[in-house]
Order: structure tokens, then C-alpha cells, then sequence
């Protein structure tokens, strides 16, 4: 008899490749769209003193009211409407477990964030992608496309990411709400990059009982090590997605941390405003290399290497990629999807670290040709 406990592995799971996140500590880590920052003084005074008083040997608050409250007030929804989870990585998981599931099909528009075909294939679903349609230095939603996937049976949950990882840009709210319109199927709008861009539907939710706010403290909030995200919808809707989740998604600590960032937000408001004018001059040196630069509403920039041919703007990405990486810079290549060959994220960092990978662009990179000096 053989002994392969591995062939019992569900064979979508087997197909799987998993995601993987780098941990870059020595040098300027501009990959995953964190807050360069570091906390706010202040801050970190008020958590150093939690750290001493709070009770830590108790399990925390499974319903993490204190937290739901100052969320509250700072999105203007009842409690009763908001959920908070170990991330939103886990909020996308949690809406999926509710509405999705084996024979059912969510629907996404590439490129988007892989976590949400991840997470619907791992569940058992299937994804129907409607792909985005690029028009000059943006993208825009297919709209007739996503009512149409839609209204197929098996479609759940319609997914749209709000500005959109990693291509930047927010969408044209009428056609955001002409999906939400359109459809009584659940539509998540991830709105993780809201702070940056100042813009949400959140204001909206009361007109839309199908539609469904995800954000995070990962990308403005600088909590991406704490893991706190949390949804927002109608209570009816929350009260279906506690039941899937577990009875302590969220420790203490990060309830704590992420409620006294609510307080203290003015100060991570500063970040913002600055990471907002540090974006500025980076797009606008970006612009000096012969490469397409992307509109972005987001603390990141999308950008493609030109090319006579795909294999070519692929093999740019690459050498750029792994150039920089050489020089101690951490970017993200994409790829492998329509639209991402030959692309390249970049995250906004603290003045000197965008300094660094200006200088080690320019070492690489012709910007007369985009090639090799
Ligand atoms: C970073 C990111 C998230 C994940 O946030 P966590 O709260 O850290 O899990 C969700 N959605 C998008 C679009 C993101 O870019």
C-alpha cells in the first residue's frame, strides 16, 4: 500500500498557488502598500501603556463593542452594521463562507486583488472574471459585463476594489452604483485604500441592502502587522456573517490598538497628507523613464515597461525587478494575468526611501528607451 497522505488533498486546493508575502527587513520595502511611517509618538505612548494595564490573560471582547463604537463613529454606520475581523483578508473569507461556497461563482475584475479568487477557490467556488477595460492611463469597470456574470445562477458575491490593487485608480462611482443597481446579488466595494483617496459609497449603504464596505487598518491606519479590518453593511447582513466567524477573531491587543488609532487619527492623517504629496513628485519622476504611469487615488503606482512585444516589456519587469532588488529596493512585479504582463507596483515610501529607488532606477534604467544603459 502506498502512504501518500497528500492524495487526499481536495484537488483544487493541490492546484493552488499560494500567495506569498515577503519579509524584507534590511532595506527599502515599498511591495505591499504599508504605511512607510512609523507610529505617531504619541501612539505608541498610549499603546506602551496598555501594554501594562490591560488584561491581556482574558480572552478579549468576541463582540469587540469598545472597538465597533469608535468605528462607528468614525464611519458614520450604527455598530449593529459593522463587523471587524483579522483583517480584511478574513472579512473576504467570512462574506464568501456566508454567500459563497462549492458550485457557486464570484465575480471579479482583473487585475484585481488575487485574494478574492484565492479565497472563492479555496472555498470551492469558481470565479467569472469580467476584465477590466484599460482606456489610455486608467481602467474602467465593464459594466454590462459584471450584470451579466451577475445574472448567472451561480453567482453570489460581485467584487469591486475601490481604488483598485493593483492597477490604482478609483472607478467612476455611477458605474460602481450601476452594478449595485443592477443586481440583487451581494457586491462588496473594498475600500482598504479609502483614506488616500478620500472617496467611499459608504454614505450610500442605506439605499443599497445588496452592497457590502470592506476597509482595513493595514494600508493608512499602519496596523498591517495587527491584522484589524471590518465590514460594513446592513445589520441583517452582519448578523448572518458572525455566525461563520470565530467567537475570537480579533485579540485583544489589536482591538486596543486599532480603537486608540480612531482617536488618534488626526496624527495618522498627517501620514496620509504626506505619502498624498511624496506620490506627486514620484509620479512625476516615474514620468521621466519612458514607461506608462498610471493614475492613481492610491498610496501606489502601477506602472508598464514598454516593449516591442510582451516578452520583452516581461523580461524588462523582471531585470527591473530583481535590479532593484540588488540595490536594496523591494518593488512588486506582477504578472502571470491579462493586463499585468510586464507591470510593476510601486508603494509610496518616506521621502528618503523614494529617493533610494529613484536613484536605483536611474542606475538601471535608459529613460530615453526603457532599456539598458
Ligand atoms: C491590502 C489589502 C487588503 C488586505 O488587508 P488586510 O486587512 O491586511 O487583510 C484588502 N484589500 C485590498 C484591496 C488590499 O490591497
Amino acid at each position: 500500500m502506498t502512504n501518500d497522505p497528500l492524495r487526499w488533498v481536495r484537488q483544487d486546493i493541490r492546484d493552488i498557488v499560494p500567495y506569498q508575502a515577503k519579509v524584507y527587513p534590511e532595506g527599502v520595502k515599498v511591495d505591499a502598500n504599508e504605511n512607510p511611517f512609523p507610529w505617531p509618538q504619541r501612539y505608541v505612548e498610549r499603546l506602551q501603556q496598555e501594554l501594562a494595564f490591560y488584561p491581556f490573560t482574558r480572552y478579549p471582547d468576541g463582540e469587540a463593542k469598545e472597538l465597533r463604537q469608535a468605528l462607528s463613529e468614525y464611519t458614520g454606520r450604527n455598530a449593529a452594521e459593522i463587523l471587524v475581523s483579522n483583517g480584511s483578508d478574513e472579512a473576504i473569507q467570512l462574506v464568501l463562507l456566508t454567500f459563497g461556497g462549492p458550485g457557486l461563482a464570484t465575480v471579479v475584475s482583473n487585475p484585481t486583488f488575487v485574494m478574492y479568487s484565492m479565497a472563492t477557490r479555496y472555498m470551492g467556488g469558481n470565479v467569472i472574471d469580467v476584465p477590466l477595460n484599460e482606456e489610455g492611463n486608467t481602467f474602467r469597470l465593464d459594466v454590462q459585463g459584471l450584470l451579466a456574470a451577475a445574472a448567472r445562477e451561480e453567482a453570489r458575491v460581485i467584487i469591486i476594489c475601490n481604488p483598485n490593487n493593483p492597477t490604482g485608480n478609483c472607478f467612476a462611482e455611477e458605474d460602481i452604483l450601476a452594478v449595485v443597481r443592477g443586481t440583487d446579488k451581494i457586491v462588496i466595494v473594498d475600500e482598504a485604500y479609502y483614506e488616500f483617496a478620500g472617496k467611499s459609497l459608504m454614505g450610500r449603504l442605506d439605499e443599497f441592502p445588496n452592497m457590502v464596505i470592506m476597509r482595513t487598518f493595514s494600508k493608512a491606519f499602519g496596523l498591517a502587522g495587527l491584522r484589524v479590518g471590518y465590514t460594513v453593511a446592513s445589520a441583517e447582513i452582519i448578523n448572518e456573517i458572525h455566525k461563520v466567524r470565530q467567537p475570537f477573531n480579533v485579540n485583544a491587543f489589536s482591538q486596543r490598538a486599532a480603537t486608540i488609532a480612531i482617536e488618534e487619527r488626526t496624527a495618522f492623517e498627517a501620514q496620509v497628507k504626506e505619502v498624498l504629496a511624496e506620490r506627486e513628485t514620484l509620479c512625476a519622476e516615474l514620468g521621466r523613464f519612458a514607461w506608462q504611469v498610471f493614475a492613481t487615488d492610491a498610496n501606489y503606482i502601477f506602472l508598464r515597461l514598454p516593449g516591442s512585444t510582451k516578452e520583452e516589456q516581461v523580461r524588462r519587469a523582471a531585470e527591473i525587478h530583481q535590479g532593484l532588488m540588488d540595490r536594496g529596493v523591494l518593488v512588486r512585479k506582477l504578472g502571470g494575468g491579462p493586463g499585468l504582463d510586464g507591470t510593476l507596483r510601486v508603494t509610496v515610501g518616506r521621502p528618503e526611501e523614494n529617493r533610494k529607488l529613484l536613484a536605483a532606477l536611474g542606475d538601471l534604467a535608459d529613460p530615453s528607451t526603457g532599456g539598458w544603459r
